[in-house]
């Protein structure tokens, strides 16, 4: 089969699996990756989501192959799942299994409550999952298994030595009970055991694309985002072990190799969510972390946006002035006392103030006065009764007198010509900015399309994420203007200082 047939093979088989299981994209994609992977997967949730049927429908996707179904219990015996013992052999002194039918022979097994796998079994089965072998009596037998499900209501409890068991499954979900009202009343009217799945996988596809996935190149930067990961998630105390990290790898190779790629790129990470968690309540953090890593990297705006800051601080600064004496507005000292309660507000007495009661530069001085153009004001720290309400421009008229103090309405023919520059220089890199964000937004949205492993749910979040860099961009704009009123304005406060000269 060629790449393109098997990829639109997958993609039938996962457009008839969600018409018949709701809200579990996630978990189909899982499985038939590890399907096709040859990996393992666990799927864990109360009684009630499907889980057995789901697995046993993606068993029924392959053709030619042998399917092993078996429940679990406390008791089960080896006969039960690696198959009677055979006479003829007892009859010789011997001691083997016949295996036809069960384990052993499978290529694809569905291993219900597989927790309660007991000693009588448990070694050989992990022995089967990992090194596909069956020790049968003398004789070694391969088997040709791809995947076991494993389905399970709970995690297995710390003293039950199952932790070789949990660690076979590379794949993990954690199958909850559906969300949505409209799903929910599809599951319970619609005959869900009825349905077959038409489109057929075989055991050679497999083996195919397993081969041509071996040497599948990984970008530089999927190298660097694991990385990443592993270090963040030491941090955070998760282990995964250097076995499972190259399993993970080989899963990422096939899912390119399926999707047609050449190497395999950073979208496909997103599908390492579902193989580190060990417990479930570790999957939401590790998806954050997964998906931020995805979606990091491209244009950064960061820098842009603190050249723009800069520049307006430096623009502010221009305007900069110390008041030749302290000014505190008398409206809002009795405001502030209002508001606590008629205790005295003041910053010396330890009250911390809701706001700017008293200026000492002259820019905030100006800016308050165009906020409350009504507001009065006394010299000094505190408002006090005794110096008097004084308008704005009455304190200004002192100034004049007293220090020969002028206030700064507007920049210096000089500094606004050298903003100008830079304002324009950072708003041709806003534009330029603009369009990559876009261009970079466009080729994304591909990457997802054309990947069939991101989930549309993933797909969505994504998006979402890589969309806030546009509020980078609308915030940047927005400085940039407010820096474009500023040089443009001959006067940036609208004082009318001539009052002055009567007070
Ligand atoms: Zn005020």
């Amino acid at each position: 089969m060629k790449v393109l047939d098997l990829k639109n093979t997958i993609l039938n088989i996962k457009q008839e699996f969600s018409g018949y299981f709701k809200e579990r994209d996630a978990e189909i994609n899982g499985s038939l990756l590890a399907l096709l992977s040859g990996e393992h997967v666990l799927l864990l949730g109360p009684p009630g989501t499907a889980k057995t049927l789901l697995a046993n429908k993606i068993c029924e996707t392959i053709e030619g192959g042998n399917f092993f179904h078996y429940l679990l219990t406390r008791f089960s015996t080896p006969e039960e799942v690696f198959g009677p013992l055979s006479l003829k052999a007892l009859e010789k002194d011997e001691f083997s299994r016949r295996v036809e039918g069960y384990l052993p022979t499978a290529h694809i097994a569905l291993l219900d409550e597989i927790f309660k796998a007991n000693s009588s079994i448990l070694n050989s089965l992990l022995t089967v999952l990992n090194e596909r072998k069956y020790h049968n009596g003398k004789e070694v037998l391969d088997v040709p298994l791809f995947s076991v499900f494993g389905a399970s209501n709970e995690l297995p409890e710390e003293e039950e030595n199952l932790e070789a068991l949990y660690d076979r499954f590379l794949f993990r979900y954690s199958v909850d009970y559906i969300q949505h009202e409209e799903n929910l009343e599809d599951l319970i009217f619609e005959n869900t055991e009825d349905f077959l799945p038409s489109t057929k996988l075989s055991v050679e596809d497999i083996k195919e694309i397993q081969t041509k996935a071996r040497d599948m190149r990984v970008d530089p930067e999927v190298r660097a985002i694991i990385r990443g990961l592993r270090r963040e998630l030491k941090n955070s105390n998760i282990f995964v072990s250097d076995r499972r990290w190259k399993k993970i790898i080989n899963v990422l190779r096939v899912a390119s190799a399926v999707n047609g790629h050449t190497s395999v790129n950073r979208m496909t990470v997103v599908l390492l969510q579902h193989m580190l968690w060990d417990l479930p309540e570790q999957r939401e953090t590790i998806r954050k972390l997964i998906l931020d890593r995805v979606v990091s990297g491209g244009t950064d705006t960061g820098k842009l946006k603190q050249n723009v800051l800069d520049l307006r601080n430096s623009v502010y600064s221009c305007l900069q002035q110390e008041l030749p004496d302290p000014v505190s507005c008398n409206k809002c000292f009795e405001e502030e006392k209002k508001t606590i309660g008629g205790v005295r507000a003041s910053r010396f007495t330890g009250v911390k103030a809701t706001k700017n009661l008293t200026f000492n530069n002259a820019l905030d001085f100006l800016k308050h006065h165009t906020e409350f153009p009504t507001h009065t004001y006394s010299f000094g720290l505190e408002y006090s009764s005794i110096n008097g309400a004084l308008s704005f421009e009455a304190v200004a008229g002192q100034f004049r007198q007293r220090y020969d103090f002028e206030f700064k309405l507007s920049l210096d023919y000089g500094d606004r010509k050298l903003y100008e520059k830079e304002y324009e220089n950072l708003e041709e890199r806003l534009n330029y900015f603009r369009k990559q964000v876009q261009e970079e937004e466009k080729a994304l949205e591909e990457t997802l399309r054309e990947n069939i492993w991101v989930s549309g749910q993933d797909s969505k979040e994504i998006l979402i994420k890589y969309r806030s860099k546009n509020t980078d961009i609308y915030e940047i704009a927005s400085h940039l203007n407010e820096i474009r009123a500023l040089l443009e304005k001959p006067k940036i406060f609208d004082v009318e200082l001539e009052k002055a000269e009567v007070a």
